[in-house]
């Protein structure tokens, strides 16, 4: 198996060089900090800080979670 983590040179996400990079909590996208950072606030939203969306494949829309609540 490819590993394509370290191989890849732009982030799946934005599309920026990746500087430093790290796997996404969602799913199996390669992100830059940039994008690491905008999911760690999306986390922080989420009921029970994101820990059921791991791995879930999909960003989960923080507005429609907030009107839930
Ligand atoms: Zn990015």
């Amino acid at each position: 198996m490819e590993d394509k983590f370290f191989s890849k040179k732009y982030c799946d996400r934005c599309g920026n060089v990746l500087d430093a990079r790290t796997m996404s909590w969602f799913n199996d996208d390669t992100i830059c900090m940039n994008c690491s950072d905008k999911e760690s606030a999306i986390k922080k939203k989420l009921q029970d800080g994101g820990k059921s969306y791991e791995g879930c494949g999909y960003i989960p829309d923080v507005n429609k979670q907030e009107a839930i609540k």
